[in-house]
């Protein structure tokens, strides 16, 4: 795939980049291997504030850069700019918490024979981050953000479409004052990475993006011997069961999959209505999806704008048609509109069986599947019944079923008559197929660090 900002709700190319060769790799490794040495000798105080630096220039320029966000990858602008605030309060959140996250840990000493014992977080050196595209700023941040308060240098490999986005990254922290090298970005594309992340300089990777590329970085940090975290996909389950406030429901159901024109790893995917409320909800979420109004992001008045790719949009229109042909029932949307760009009008299909692709694949897009189950158990076995295992939705009032939900949805996360969403205060991540490791909180800021054993006699 080329280097290119192509604007999706045009279909126009914008900006294209040649691929920075092998040498220009290697000196930008270089330099975050130089930063790391002079990064990891400053105090937490002196990155706080220039990761609060960071944040005051985020604030700044949020129009600008949400601008930026739009033209390259489709989000509505006030999406982008809810994302850019976003960044700048977690760059806060880190500034203000990582010494306690980072202080050393007093272990039992008299139980290991020792006069003191403690645990002390040290950094590791260059961290490749490869990101993708979906929240080309807040996927990077909540790496970027926690790496640099603990010392650690980035080496960003962004989506290919989102160039301006990933060279904005590199600057921002420049200019908030981070030693040169300390976030540095590579304009590559993916047939890169098995280089950069053999070479010993990088000491560790993550990334957040598709099974496919987290089976191929996982096995080149296996060869290599390094550590990854891997935040991949998710068919995240929205289970509304009787107890539930049904309309509510609905309504935080079209925001929970239409966030983001419904590119989002912990979008709300498959929608599964304990038949009792099934034809209220159904109704309802229908109804709201339909009203929803598809155009161009930059208008205010947008609720969905495109999909980032023709391919994106391809693939989730041909998961449609495979359910419409093996008997699913399409409530709205369903046809590609005419006209220029790569939109997809909000969609609901029922009558979901385990044949079409839809049942368990992910959909990344602002498609909606509905399954109808008759008890908890049931709802649980379909919720739990794909390869991932990400975000969750349960929905009831009742106080013992949502304690069971908590436990028995197979998943990272689980919330309750609530949309999922991540925190600087929460842990992020997946099970089975969805990857492994946390981001965010202080875990998000552990992976990255030598969790050193100290013993003194
Ligand atoms: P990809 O996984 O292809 O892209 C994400 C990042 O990984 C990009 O930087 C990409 O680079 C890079 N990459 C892709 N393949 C490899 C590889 N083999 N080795 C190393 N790096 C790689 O996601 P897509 O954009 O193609 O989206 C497809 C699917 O990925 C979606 O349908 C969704 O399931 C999932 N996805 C999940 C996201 C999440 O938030 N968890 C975000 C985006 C996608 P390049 O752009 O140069 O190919």
């Amino acid at each position: 795939m080329s280097i290119a900002t192509v604007n999706p709700a045009t279909g126009e190319v914008l900006k294209t980049y040649d691929p920075m060769s092998d040498e220009q790799v290697d000196a930008a490794i270089d330099r975050a291997d130089l930063a790391f040495r002079q990064l990891r000798g400053t105090s937490i105080a002196q990155r706080g504030d220039w990761l609060r630096a960071a944040a005051d220039r985020l604030e700044a320029d949020r129009d600008e850069i949400a601008r930026l966000m739009t033209t390259e990858m489709g989000k509505t602008y006030a999406a982008a700019k809810a994302e850019v605030t976003k960044c700048a309060a977690a760059c806060r959140f880190y500034a203000a918490n990582a010494a306690r996250m980072l202080a050393d840990e007093p272990a039992d000493a008299r139980a290991v024979g020792a006069t003191r014992a403690f645990v002390r977080y040290q950094p590791i050196g260059p961290v490749l981050a490869v990101m993708p595209w979906n929240f080309p700023l807040w996927q990077v941040m909540r790496f970027a953000a926690p790496a640099l308060m603990a010392g650690n240098t980035g080496l960003l490999k962004h989506a290919s479409n989102v160039p301006q986005t990933a060279l904005l990254m590199e600057d921002l922290f420049r200019r908030a004052g981070f030693p040169e090298g300390a976030f540095g970005t590579l304009l590559v594309g993916s047939d890169a990475v098995d280089r950069i992340l053999s070479d010993p300089r990088v000491r560790a990777a993550t990334l957040t993006g598709s099974e496919a590329a987290g089976r191929s970085i996982g096995a080149i940090a296996g060869r290599e011997l390094k550590k990854t975290v891997l935040e991949l996909g998710g068919s995240d389950p929205f289970v509304v069961m009787p107890s539930a406030d049904v309309r509510r429901a609905a309504e935080v159901a079209t925001t929970a999959r239409c966030q983001n024109n419904g590119q989002s790893c912990i979008a709300a995917k498959r929608f599964i209505v304990h038949t009792d409320v099934f034809d209220d909800f159904a109704r309802a979420f229908a109804e709201r999806m339909s009203a929803l109004r598809l155009g161009d992001p930059m208008d205010e008045r947008t609720d969905v704008g495109p999909l980032a790719s023709e391919r994106g949009r391809d693939e989730i229109h041909a998961q449609v048609r495979d359910a419409v042909e093996h008997g699913a029932t399409v409530l709205c949307g369903g046809e590609v509109p005419s006209g220029a760009g790569w939109f997809y009008p909000p969609t609901v299909v029922t009558d979901l069986t385990p044949q079409m692709r839809m049942w368990a694949e992910e959909v990344f897009g602002p498609v909606a599947g509905l399954y109808r189950v008759s008890s908890y158990d049931e709802a649980i076995e379909v919720a739990n019944g794909t390869s991932f295992g990400l975000g969750s939705n349960a929905w009831t009032t009742d106080p013992s079923e949502q304690e069971r939900f908590a436990t028995d949805l197979d998943a990272g996360n689980v919330f309750v008559n609530g949309m999922t969403t991540s925190f600087p205060e929460l842990p992020f991540g997946g099970v089975k197929n969805s990857g492994y490791g946390r981001e965010l909180s202080a875990l998000g800021m552990r992976e990255f660090c030598n969790t050193k054993t100290v013993w003194v006699g």
